[in-house]
Formats: structure tokens, sequence, C-alpha cells
């Protein structure tokens, strides 16, 4: 098991293909410090989701290495690994049940407060509580009568009482309007503070926030940078 994790992910010379004839990724080298916040930019199919769909561990049939901490990731054990690991998905993923329940998730033995509080960091808190029965209104699967916005926020919630030291965060493509988009932003800066994150980025205001930008093409790292570098 990983214990005490620092967050540092390292991608050493990454090859993998989905199926075995066309790589979705070529000689990836990526090191990113624990702390630190790298952007994935670059067109559809160029390889984003791929990337983190590796350091989650989603596939074991990697050429080269994915690093945490210098661990291979297939050397631990997947609960541990996912433990560590907070998964912020395009398709925000919402059962049925109450906004109280869905934002505990990850932390069963969450309190009431640290909900809340959670709710308050990410702002959300405001619209759960304008909701007919606040924390304790009904959504139903796939969160449905919420907006994308509030989708998004409330798996940042989510995300945030769980603690994780590793986050990765697949960005929602979805238009929405300003202020959420505003809002969302703060939201973002709060959760990723402290934390090793990955964002599939698609709004220029999310690769501004980032420590790194990388941009991939055709399962290549084409250019590396932050946003003035760039
Ligand atoms: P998008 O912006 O559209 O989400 P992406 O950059 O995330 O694109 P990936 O999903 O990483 O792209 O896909 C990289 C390559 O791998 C593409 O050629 C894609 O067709 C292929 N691919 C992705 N997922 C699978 C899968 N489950 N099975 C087979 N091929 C896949
Ligand atoms: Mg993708």
């Amino acid at each position: 098991p990983i214990s005490e994790l620092q967050g540092r992910v390292k991608l050493e010379n990454v090859t993998f293909g989905y199926e075995s004839d066309r790589p979705a990724l070529k000689g990836i080298n990526l090191d990113v410090e624990a702390g630190l916040s790298v952007a994935l930019v670059g067109h559809t199919g160029s390889g984003k989701s791929t990337i983190v769909n590796l350091i989650c561990r989603f596939y074991d049939t990697v050429e080269g290495r994915v690093l945490i901490d210098g661990q291979d990731v297939r050397d631990v054990t997947i609960d541990s690994l996912r433990s560590q690991i907070g998964i912020v998905l395009q398709d925000t993923f919402i059962f049925s049940g109450t906004i109280r329940e869905n934002i505990r998730y990850g932390r069963p033995d969450a309190t009431d407060a640290e909900i809340e509080a959670a709710a308050r960091a990410v702002r959300a808190h405001d619209f759960i509580v304008d909701l007919p029965s606040g924390y304790d209104t009904e959504v139903e699967e796939r969160g449905n009568a919420l907006s994308v916005g509030q989708r998004q926020l409330l798996s940042f919630a989510r995300a945030l009482l769980a603690d994780p030291r590793i986050l990765v965060l697949d960005e929602a493509t979805a238009s929405i309007d300003t202020e959420t988009e505003l809002r969302i932003q703060e939201a973002l800066s709060t959760l990723l503070q402290g934390r090793t994150s990955f964002i599939v980025a698609h709004r220029l205001s999310t690769i501004r926030h980032a420590d790194c930008i990388v941009v991939l093409d055709h399962g290549e790292i084409m250019e590396m940078g932050n946003h003035d570098e760039l």
C-alpha cells in the first residue's frame, strides 16, 4: 500500500495503445513535482484522457512506467492507489440519493459540518440551500435536475472532502455562463491547492491556472511550459 504519499507523478517513456496496432500514447515523459498542477490540452483524440487513465491505472498493458513517489503503480494495490487519487470525470458521477450523500461519497464518515464546509469552500453551498430541501434534496441518477455547473461544483465538493493527494479532472465541455465559469474557476483553485493535479482542460481560464501546460498531438508531447512561455 501507499502511505504518507507526497504526490510526485512521473511518466517514464510511456507508450500505450488500446488496440495493439495503434498507440494512443507514444514515448511520453513527464515529471510532475508534488503539489503542482498540469493542464493537458490538445485536439480530440490526442491522448489527454489516456494519460489520466494510466495514472489511475485503468489499464495495465503499458510500456514504460507510471510512477507515484517513485513507485510503479502496478506494484501497489488498486485500492490503495484509488484511495489516494481523486477523480472528477467529464460526465460527473451523480447517483440517486440526497445532495449530502452525493458529497459524502468518498468519505462515508464525514460529518454534516464537514460536508457543509466542503460545499462552502467550493461555492456550492449557496445553490444547495436554495434547493427545495437543501442538503437533503433528492437528486436523480445522473443529476438531471441540476445544471452542468452545479454538477461540477458538487463533484468538487466531493473531491475536496475526500482530500486526495493526487487529483485527476476531466473538465466538462458543455457551455456554461460567465458567472458560473467564474465560480468554477474560484472553486478549482481551492480544490487544487496542495495537491498534484492533472486537468484535461477545455477552458482558457483553467489553462491559465495551471503550473504547467502539456500540449499533446497524436499521442505525443508537442510542447510543455507555463502559460507565459507558450
Ligand atoms: P477528447 O478531447 O476527444 O476527449 P482525448 O485527447 O482525451 O480526446 P483519448 O481519449 O486519450 O483522446 O484518445 C486517444 C486515442 O485513443 C484516440 O485515437 C482514441 O480513438 C483512442 N481511444 C480512446 N479510448 C479508447 C478505447 N476505450 N478503446 C479504443 N480506443 C480508444
Ligand atoms: Mg478525453
